[in-house]
């Protein structure tokens, strides 16, 4: 498992987080070479997740784009709504053997501290939470969710009061009580071997999609697109396909239409050092991180993993990315022609795998990620519709 994706990735950190990342390292590498673990994490992901997920034929939706076949990876379907799931779980099992009691996370919209407290709570572990205070008057029914499931949440009061300032309390409080904490880090960023790891747990995604394809056609997809955050569902999606001829679409959110970056990290960005690794960065001349914005929440960081900027770079992943106006018509599509209400963040990946299927044969298939549900975007979406 390489520390580096290239130039990128690395762990850029103080002296005091340097052995936790080893046992964490050490563990975690343990930890797949043991049956006994991976039976643990196959027997929770199916009989608490819900896996495996359905690869569904989105028969309508192909119809409107009018060309090539587009399928749905329905990772929507996973307890608590999203692929979110696959990592927490991975990484509460990782902590349980590392004999660590505690959980701390960082959450943006609150969905990865939801999927930590779902964790926290199965395995017995407590479990804290930290926040924006921006981001949890946003977001109260998480917030009271995260608290259900028996999670303590700490409101951040520095910085922005969002996400980036949530890490960075975080790491914090992982700095002051690293024996007995492990920092469950919720995307395919920060420090090695996180993004090493959370891609190893989300890639039962690809290779789920691998698995049903060579079952439903004989080979695996032609094109295969993921919304690209951190990007965890993408590089979970992607990694078990790199090998093959499957074409790699990842798509960022380009924000509202105008506004100078969105969050899309990879398409807007430079290369630069966020919370404890080198990869793509949005940021101004002078290095300051540039503020992003985004109709979803999920897609809203100013950073992404290493392994999509060196993915990217070698030119075996394309990137593009779809402004919010874009990405609440396809979230209508998707409602209207499938019954399926979808989180905003893939719909920003549905978009364009409408726009590539368009371009393409009928013979051809799509496979695009969907995230997650839509439960918890209804309020935004009521509010940009005029509901
Ligand atoms: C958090 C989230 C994302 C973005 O995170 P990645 O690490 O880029 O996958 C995408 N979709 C949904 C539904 C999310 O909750």
């Amino acid at each position: 498992m390489p520390s580096r994706y290239g130039p990128y990735g690395g762990a850029f950190v103080p002296e005091t987080l340097v052995p936790a990342l080893e046992e964490l390292e050490r563990t975690w590498k343990a930890a797949r070479r043991d049956a006994g673990f991976r039976r643990e994490l196959s027997r929770y992901s199916r009989s608490l997740g819900g896996r495996p997920t359905p690869l569904y034929f989105a028969e309508r939706l192909s119809r409107r784009a009018g060309g090539a076949q587009i399928w749905l990876k329905r990772e929507d379907l996973v307890h608590g709504g999203a692929h979110k799931f696959n990592n927490a779980l991975g990484q509460g099992l990782l902590a349980r053997r590392m004999g660590k009691p505690r959980l701390i996370a960082e959450t943006g919209a609150g969905q990865h501290g939801v999927a930590t407290a779902m964790i926290g709570a199965a395995l017995g572990l407590r479990t804290e939470i930290y926040m924006g205070e921006v981001d949890m008057e946003r977001q109260r029914p998480n917030v009271l969710r995260m608290q259900l499931l028996g999670a303590e949440v700490h409101p951040v009061t520095s910085g922005q009061r969002t996400l980036k300032d949530a890490i960075n309390a975080a790491l914090r409080d992982w700095i002051a009580n690293v024996r007995t904490t492990h920092y469950l880090l919720g995307s395919a960023v920060g420090p090695h071997p996180f993004p090493a790891i959370v891609a190893d747990f989300q890639s039962v995604i690809g290779r789920e999609i691998a698995r049903a394809a060579t079952r439903l056609w004989g080979r695996p997809p032609d094109l295969a697109v993921a919304c690209v955050g951190g990007g965890s569902n993408a590089i979970g999606t992607f990694h078990p396909l790199l090998r093959t001829r499957t074409e790699l679409l990842g798509v960022e959110a380009g924000g509202p239409r105008g506004h100078p970056t969105g969050a899309a990290s990879l398409a807007r960005g430079r290369p630069g050092i966020l919370h404890g690794t080198y990869s793509y960065v949005l940021q101004d001349r002078d290095g300051e991180i540039r503020d992003t914005a985004s109709i979803s929440a999920g897609l809203d960081y100013a950073g992404v993993g290493p392994e999509h900027a060196f993915l990217k770079d070698s030119g075996r992943a394309r990137y593009v990315a779809v402004h919010d106006e874009d990405a609440l018509r396809a979230f209508r599509w998707l409602c209207e022609d499938e019954g399926i209400i979808p989180a905003l963040e893939p719909s920003h990946a549905i978009f364009a795998a409408v726009r590539e299927a368009r371009r393409r044969p009928t013979s051809h298939h799509i496979v695009v990620t969907l995230s997650g549900r839509g439960d918890k975007d209804l309020e935004v979406v009521g509010r940009a519709i005029g509901a």
